[in-house]
């Protein structure tokens, strides 16, 4: 069973070690034990080809599973042709940088729907669509799209959005960010029961495909009545959502994942907070 542990991007402490390359972060990542690390492309793909390749060598000589996070410009329900256009692009963008770097995963945020909300859903959908039929028509394979839930309620991405786009096609499975999933509800995770909801949910819409390489996002977050405000620390430890409600759960129920942890500068030292939750568990277990 795989499970993967790591950053979504370069923490401070990769560069306060000097590091200034992200094609050192492999080789860095697995030093202190992490085996999963989503890129960042939120302010545009700007990597090249060469770059991306080079990191995707250095990936799979450390051991490390790559995911790509998309620009977070992308906007899927928006009225206008012109951002259509250029929506499209971004992710068909990062899909071409998974390709280079041999990553599996892009995840992105849908995007913001004006005036009645099914309809920006139905628009995201369309476009989505055609994304997907690029896809195969340029004969990519081995690509997951995974939109993301999200923590402001201004936004598409809710728990069951999600799923729905997920519903169009194998290519899509959903990125679970935990931390806004608790952030959009008014902290609303704080049991083992509260997470099996949410599990429950995406194996009821998906089966098994939905909960059978689990891509999430985990770390505490800080929330207002509008949802997110910001990511906060572990070591902040008045911020849910609680990674050990979780990691039973994914334990008994023998669930593959890969956990990309946001926490603000440390995700990398959080990463292994929360691997290190899951693994005593594991021997626990194991013993028992
Ligand atoms: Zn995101």
């Amino acid at each position: 069973m795989k499970v993967r542990f790591g950053p979504a991007g370069n923490p401070e402490s990769f560069y306060q070690e000097g590091h200034k390359s992200s094609l050192d972060m492999p080789d860095w990542l697995r030093e202190k034990g992490l085996n999963a690390y989503e890129y960042q492309c939120g302010r545009g793909v700007k990597i090249g080809e060469e770059m991306a390749v080079k990191l995707g060598q250095k990936a799979r000589e450390n051991g490390i599973f790559l995911s790509i996070h998309g620009p977070y410009y992308i906007n899927l329900a928006t009225l206008e042709i012109e951002g259509q256009e250029k929506s499209m692009n971004y992710l068909l963008d990062s899909v071409r940088a998974a390709q280079w770097m041999g990553a599996e995963v892009v995840v992105f945020h849908p995007g913001s729907g004006k005036g009645i909300r099914s309809e920006a859903i139905e628009r995201a959908k369309i476009l989505l669509k055609k994304v997907i039929a690029t896809i195969n028509e340029q004969g990519i394979k081995g690509i997951y799209l995974a939109p993301e839930t999200m923590g402001k309620k201004s936004l598409l991405g809710s728990l069951d959005e999600i799923l729905d786009f997920c519903a169009i096609d194998e290519m899509i499975i959903p990125c679970i960010d935990f931390g806004h999933l608790h952030a959009i509800n008014g902290g609303a995770l704080n049991s083992v029961l509260d997470f099996s909801g949410v599990l429950d949910r995406i194996e009821e819409k998906l089966g098994s495909r939905g909960i059978g390489r689990l891509h999430m996002h985990f770390s505490p977050i800080e929330f207002t009545a509008a949802g997110e405000k910001r990511h906060r620390k572990t070591s902040e430890n008045s911020f849910g959502p609680d990674f050990s409600f979780l990691a039973p759960l994914l334990l008994e129920r023998a669930i593959e994942f890969t956990l990309i942890c946001e926490s603000d500068g440390v995700q990398a030292e959080d990463a292994l907070v929360y691997k290190k939750i899951y693994t005593d568990l594991q021997k626990a277990d194991d013993i028992r």
